[in-house]
């Protein structure tokens, strides 16, 4: 793994200014923050800044204001969520550079806190302007980036400040990369990737390249339907992508050739409309599926094939429930793989990394998160690592 440095390269920092890129963009509702879990994930960092006896500047974006100051948009709205989380008093300076950063910083004691203004107000921030990313680094002696999930911008917050200051990883993006390198850069074998969730089409970067990375591919979800159908399935009326029938065929081909076996159902759960425990419920064999019926979950032998597979495997990576989770009982197969892959995380015998939104809620409502290795609530930074892109904001800290 290339190496980066983090707070543990830096000693006292009694006076210095620590510009720290964090993420605040929290779920708000009526003016409220709703989850602070993205606060959360950053504040060991920024206390330790503070511990060490740092001037801490946050740097946020919060929402898209598009390059102007959109008053419902400042990233003071989650002042008193942040306050909340540090138990210290935060003070907001409505600037993200020049003299009234300046006057801040000189107001400010080693060890306070104060939060910049949304980044995003100013152009020059998604432009990556080197101009925008100098102003700001001239109020600033170091950077800190604790913001993964903002990593796959090449932003001048995310990026332009790291090739301008001494540049570290926080505590959270620490924590992230380390588990993303143990997952799927140099992981221990074998290791299989679950993918499931809707379509193939919002997922073809992240199959093509994990078929050339894992040893096993399982896929679920509605996008298993769209390559039963490339074998000769008829699936029926369940969602599935025809037109990309010819795409799936070719993803198969390439994990034939790089020695990765990939598991599609062979039993599935289906009914005649999406509802909770529809009278139409059934389960049969993917072959039987009638022409009015559609495939919304992996049926339960196929599931508990698909765990005997992980009991092989040293690392799991996973992205995309098998099935419409959302109504029971179509969360079966999510729930008992999931079960299965904390269970054999718990015993020390599996890595088990996951992402993305419905993801981490069904793993939430299995119960499995808690045992997972490490569960990733990046979002897009998180769907372009498992596609094998390079991510600006990360490629900037690597030494
Ligand atoms: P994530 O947010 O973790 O990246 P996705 O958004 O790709 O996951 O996928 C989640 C969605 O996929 C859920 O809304 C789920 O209902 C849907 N889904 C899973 N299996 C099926 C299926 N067989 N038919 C239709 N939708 C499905
Ligand atoms: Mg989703």
């Amino acid at each position: 793994m290339a190496t980066f440095k983090t707070l543990d390269d830096l000693g006292d920092l009694t006076g210095k200014v620590a510009l720290v890129r964090v993420d605040l963009n929290l779920p708000m509702q009526d003016a409220q923050v709703t989850d602070d879990t993205r606060v959360r994930a950053s504040a060991p960092t920024i206390l330790e800044l503070a511990a060490k006896g740092a001037k801490v500047l946050l740097l946020a974006h919060f929402g898209r204001p598009k390059g102007e100051r959109v008053s419902t948009m400042s990233v003071s709205m989650t002042l008193d969520a942040v306050q909340a989380v540090l138990g210290k008093e935060v003070m907001f300076v409505p600037e993200i550079a020049g003299d009234v950063v300046k006057q801040a910083v000189g107001i400010l004691q080693p060890g306070d806190i104060a939060m910049l203004e949304n980044t995003r107000f100013w152009k020059g921030e998604e432009q990556n302007d080197p101009e925008l990313a100098k102003a700001i680094a001239a109020n600033g002696d170091l950077y800190v980036n604790d913001a993964f999930s903002a990593a796959h911008r090449a932003h001048a917050s995310t990026e332009g400040l790291a090739h301008l200051l001494p540049a570290y990883a926080g505590r959270s993006m620490e924590a992230e990369l380390k588990a993303l390198d143990a997952a799927l850069g140099t992981p221990e074998r074998p290791v299989c990737a679950v993918v499931g969730g809707a379509k193939v089409s919002s997922k073809l970067d992240v199959l093509n390249h994990l078929v050339t990375q894992v040893d096993h591919l399982i896929i679920g979800g509605g996008m298993a339907n769209t390559f039963l159908a490339a074998r000769g399935v008829n699936v029926g009326k369940s969602l599935c992508e025809h037109d990309l029938t010819g795409t799936a065929e070719k993803i198969l081909e390439i994990a034939d050739g790089a020695g990765c076996t990939v598991h599609l159902p062979y039993d599935v759960v289906v009914a005649q409309e999406f509802a909770a425990n529809p009278a139409s419920l059934r389960t049969c064999n993917v072959h039987e599926v009638a022409e009015n019926e559609m495939i919304l979950d992996v049926g339960p032998q196929a599931a508990e094939a698909l765990a005997d597979v992980l009991k092989t495997c040293r690392t799991l990576v996973w992205n995309g429930p098998l099935g419409a989770f959302e109504l029971a009982p179509f969360d079966a197969a999510t729930v008992a793989l999931a079960r299965s892959a904390a269970a054999l995380t718990k015993e020390g015998a599996l890595i088990s990394v996951a992402g993305g939104g419905d993801t981490v809620a069904a793993l939430n409502h299995a119960g499995a998160a808690d045992d997972f290795t490490y569960i990733s609530t990046a979002g897009g930074a998180f769907l372009e690592w498992m596609e094998g892109k390079e991510l600006p904001g990360v490629v900037a800290l690597l030494g």
